[in-house]
């Protein structure tokens, strides 16, 4: 039995719509669900970033902010609070994970540099390889089994990392990477055996490792349920162990921080601070706030705190768990086992008529949209798979659509809505499409492309 470890105080109405409205209104789109006003939409599950609920406390907090250009009271709030989770010297604001990624990358990356990582985020490897630097990822094997159950399918496959770090020379890799929870890969964690092994790895050859830990409380909360040793700490405890194995980290207080905006990126190497420091107040702000209001940093201030609560946890995973069951329940086949922020539809299962360069995942999100107004986002070959020579679609290999939960936004009701949605379309998957680009942009095309049906 779990419950939400709450209550609601303010309710907003969402819209609800009809088949022939939303054909309309897809068609606008482009077929590209980015597109849509979400005014259109009745369950949006496109993302868990910045889409949440703010407490009580965080409003109050936010009312309770310092505005001041320079040396702020809310952020020195918010410095606190950082420090005392991850432990780091040089805590960094910036307006949202990304550009916490600009910014280290533009010091650490550029041409004939290679960042090796478990799985970089999209807007990680185009922050990378915008650059001019080249993106690895290293999964484990089981990351692609998509019906092994496993406790750590986030994690890094160290062997072949090492591989890596061998056939490469030190001064071409900046940094090693971990992203917990693996978003890309599944929402799955990371293990602290892991990040531990990466970090003593990375480290034997003289690099820095970084975490992308975006969703480092979820990873924790996973830990502490499924890790030997850690049954009886609590969340911080485990955070602040991750933290200690790692030379930096890059935050999107867009998940985590419980907040509608923010991140950060926190470091123990002061010359590489120095020079974020520039970068900052060249393209987002002072280095006492970093692009965001300071209320935003009040916010992040609580709502980090907030995330590391147990009880808040146990509520957030399960809520995601029982999106999964209700949609195993109608035989739709999932990732398993479900992560912390999202359910993965897989569908190459749902779809196994479409194939990859087609974009079944696509085809499924968009019918999902046309028989329930629920939004949900491909990831697979749209976001991922990369032009060959003649300009065909490598395809990526998982194909997967991803229904990501905001938090303390939604009931059970809605995501039982969402799963009765899903069966419909499961029913009438062999008369599904397959879908093909007719515009893209040079980087992360899934978030303009236009496309049509085959
Ligand atoms: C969201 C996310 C980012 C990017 O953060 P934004 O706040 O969206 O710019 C980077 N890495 C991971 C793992 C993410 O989930």
């Amino acid at each position: 039995m779990f419950f939400e470890p709450f209550k609601i105080k303010v309710v907003e109405p969402i819209p609800v719509t009809t088949r022939e409205y939303r054909e309309q209104k897809l068609k606008e789109a482009h077929y590209n669900l980015f597109l849509l006003r979400s005014e259109d939409i009745t369950i949006d599950l496109l993302t868990d970033s910045g889409t949440g609920a703010m407490s009580s406390k965080q409003w109050s907090a936010v009312m309770d902010s310092d505005e001041a250009y320079a040396g702020s009271r809310s952020y020195y709030k918010f410095v606190d609070v950082v420090r005392t989770i991850t432990g780091f010297k040089h805590i960094i604001p910036t307006h949202q994970g990304r550009a916490a990624e600009r910014i280290l990358f533009s010091i650490l990356g550029g041409k004939g540099k290679k960042i090796p990582s478990n799985t970089h985020f999209d807007t990680t490897r185009a922050n990378i390889e915008y650059t001019g630097a080249e993106a690895y990822d290293f999964p484990t094997a089981i990351a692609f089994q998509t019906e092994l159950v496993a406790d750590f399918k986030g994690n890094m496959d160290i062997d072949k990392l090492e591989d890596f770090l061998k056939s490469n020379p030190r001064e071409n890799i900046p940094l090693v990477m971990i992203t917990a929870t693996n978003n890309s890969g599944g929402g799955q964690p990371v293990s602290m055996e892991n990040i531990r092994k990466t970090s003593e790895l990375a480290r034997s050859h003289g690099i820095p490792f970084f975490i992308d830990c975006c969703r480092f409380a979820e990873n924790a909360y996973f830990i502490k349920k499924r890790e030997e040793g850690y049954e009886d700490k609590t969340i911080l405890e485990i955070a602040r162990e991750m933290f200690s194995y790692a030379d930096g980290c890059i935050m999107s207080a867009k998940k985590d921080g419980l907040s509608n905006t923010g991140g950060f990126i926190a470091t123990n190497l002061d010359d590489l601070a120095e020079k974020a420091k520039v970068l900052l107040i060249v393209t987002e702000g002072f280095i006492t706030y970093g692009g965001l209001a300071r209320r935003d940093l009040e916010s992040l201030a609580v709502g980090l705190m907030e995330a590391l609560d147990e009880k808040y946890l146990e509520y957030r995973v399960n809520q995601v768990k029982f999106l999964g069951d209700e949609l195993l329940k109608r035989d739709i086949p999932i990732l398993l086992p479900t992560g912390g922020h999202a359910v993965y539809i897989d569908a190459k299962r749902f779809l196994p008529s479409v194939p990859p360069e087609q974009f079944p995942g696509q085809s499924i999100a968009c019918e999902i949209y046309l028989e329930g107004g629920v939004r949900a986002v491909e990831i697979g070959s749209l976001m991922f798979g990369k032009r060959g020579q003649n300009n065909e679609i490598i395809a990526n290999p998982f194909e997967l659509v991803r229904l990501a939960i905001p938090r303390r936004v939604y009931t059970n009701n809605h995501l039982e809505y969402v799963a009765d949605v899903t069966r419909n379309v499961y029913e009438r998957r062999e008369h599904l499409k397959g879908m093909r680009i007719v515009y893209e942009a040079p980087y992360l095309r899934h978030f303009t492309a236009h496309l049509e049906y085959v």
